[in-house]
């Protein structure tokens, strides 16, 4: 993605993740599409339990992984958020089942782990938030916006 903003941050456990979520809610209004990127544990799931919590949608122990149901749809009183977990999703024809333009609205935050994997939302994106492993609990987590 061409970013315009980055903004760095480090965080020590799965609890601080969580509470960066919710900080960055702030930055996330509606209507987005952000794509998360890390590899399998980074902590793309962990940080939408705190962007949930942020926008007052679902607790954070309610947030689990659509790996393999692919949506979860959380609303909020002024967003609706959809949790969409592309790691499965290998072709054109299986995203399309997915239906992710029928999503977009006023009030939709759309997040997308693994949505590096398709090109289209490499361009479309208005954000990333990209989570690299710096050690067990360790976390380099950045934010990218245009
Ligand atoms: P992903 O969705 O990227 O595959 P998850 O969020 O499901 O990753 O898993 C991240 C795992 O790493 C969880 O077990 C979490 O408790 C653990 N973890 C340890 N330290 C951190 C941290 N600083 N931030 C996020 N998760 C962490
Ligand atoms: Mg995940």
């Amino acid at each position: 993605m061409m970013a315009s903003f980055r903004s760095e941050y480090v965080t020590h456990s799965a609890e601080e993740t969580i509470a960066l979520g919710r900080e960055l809610v702030e930055r996330l209004s509606p209507p987005k599409m952000v794509v998360l990127t890390g590899d399998l544990g980074a902590g793309k799931t962990t940080i939408i339990k705190g962007i949930a919590e942020g926008l007052k949608a679902e607790a954070q122990e309610n947030v689990t992984s659509p790996t393999f149901t692919l949506v979860h749809q959380y609303r909020g009183p002024s967003a609706t958020l959809y949790h969409i977990d592309l790691y499965r999703v290998d072709s054109q024809r299986q995203l399309e089942t997915l239906g992710v333009d029928d999503l977009r609205d006023d009030r939709s935050l759309i997040l997308l782990e693994w949505g590096e994997k398709f090109e289209r939302f490499r361009t479309e994106a208005d954000a990333e938030i990209r989570i690299d492993r710096t050690g067990e609990n360790d976390r380099k987590i950045t934010l990218l916006t245009r």
